[in-house]
């Protein structure tokens, strides 16, 4: 993932008004990097762990709290 896609997940949040103040210290002090979550999807029909899977996200920290907040790329429209 590039630095670019980075810009544009920021230049989409701040356009939706995203605050740039952590909620749990009030500091307005982030850093930011592109990461994957890895999951396992749940699988409905057969009620059991299914297939594993990644959500790529743009990963917000505090530095000075060190609270953590992702912004799941697909859903904000980064990657298309
Ligand atoms: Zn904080």
């Amino acid at each position: 993932m590039s630095l670019e896609l980075e810009e544009k997940a920021m230049e989409i949040l701040q356009k939706r008004g995203v605050s740039a103040t952590c909620s749990r210290c009030g500091s307005n002090d982030w850093g930011r990097d592109l990461v994957e979550i890895h999951t396992r999807m749940f699988d409905e029909k057969s009620r059991t762990p299914g297939n594993f899977g990644y959500i790529p996200t743009i990963m917000m920290v505090c530095h000075n709290c060190g609270y953590v907040v992702h912004h799941i790329l697909k859903e904000i429209g980064a990657l298309g």
